[in-house]
């Protein structure tokens, strides 16, 4: 059997300790695996960035462990853990993140001159990567010389470009208007098309709608997880939660 690209397994988050501690997860499983889009939805302060930032491995779990590929994260160095983060590892956040000093292919091609690419090739694949979203008359344009939209875009190419196989999205589609995100969703879906495995955090359900897989989560809990419309429905109750 193939691993999941990613599995939390019963992870537990606190944050602070004595009467100031916060329990932002409790016991929380999860799988997603390569071609999967699973999108996360719940109550504000549910837990579903700090869900988002422990399956990246930006955060280590009080309790539980996280799998990538099989391998543990605990087991790894903290630059063995900073190397798979960089590598294989996107993110993308509501306020996009772009380097507003850098032109748009240099944000794409410089995570992998990071990595080590040759930045003659790092921007080769940039351009290749803003040809792909049909920005490629865009490549030398500052971040502040593009639309929210554009910038997602970037963004999110940045986040997918070289052997990047996990796509973790907190609400990336921000404030962007309806047609922009939805163009934002069929990058992210294609990204899984292609192999890609991606964790979504959103709160609409017209974005939610795109992904394979739906999971609650409320005070810190996953209450429940529905199949997408043509998919086996699963319905994963904890115990004592109704979920809806
Ligand atoms: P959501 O993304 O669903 O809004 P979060 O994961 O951001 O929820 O937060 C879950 C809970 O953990 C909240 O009560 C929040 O205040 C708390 N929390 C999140 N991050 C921290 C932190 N760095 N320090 C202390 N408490 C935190």
């Amino acid at each position: 059997m193939t691993a999941a690209l990613l599995e939390l397994c019963s992870v537990s988050k606190t944050y602070g300790a004595g009467p100031a501690c916060v329990r932002a997860l409790h016991g929380v499983d999860l799988q997603v695996c390569a071609g999967e889009l699973v999108a996360v939805m719940g109550p504000s302060g549910s837990g579903k960035s700090t869900l988002l930032t422990i399956a990246g491995s930006l955060e280590e779990p009080t309790e539980g462990q996280v799998f990538f590929e099989g391998t543990p994260l605990s087991g790894l160095s903290p630059n063995a853990r900073a190397r798979l983060r960089r590598r294989h590892i996107g993110y993308v956040f509501q306020d996009f993140n772009l380097l507003a000093g850098l032109t748009a292919v240099e944000n794409i091609s410089m995570p992998l001159e990071l990595d080590g690419v040759r930045a003659r090739q790092a921007r080769a694949e940039g351009l290749r990567a803003l040809e792909e979203l049909g920005m490629a008359d865009r490549a030398s344009a500052f971040p502040d010389e593009l639309s929210g939209g554009m910038r997602q875009r970037v963004a999110i190419a940045r986040a997918l470009v070289g052997e990047r196989r996990l796509l973790l999205a907190d609400e990336p589609t921000g404030a962007l208007d309806t047609d922009t995100s939805e163009g934002v969703m069929r990058l992210i879906r294609s990204a899984c098309r292609q192999g890609a495995g991606a964790v979504l955090v959103t709160h609409e359900a017209q974005l939610a709608s795109w992904a394979d897989r739906v999971v609650f989560v409320r005070d810190g809990r996953i209450v429940d997880t529905s199949a997408a419309p043509d998919g086996p429905e699963v319905l994963l109750p904890s115990p004592g939660e109704s979920g809806r």
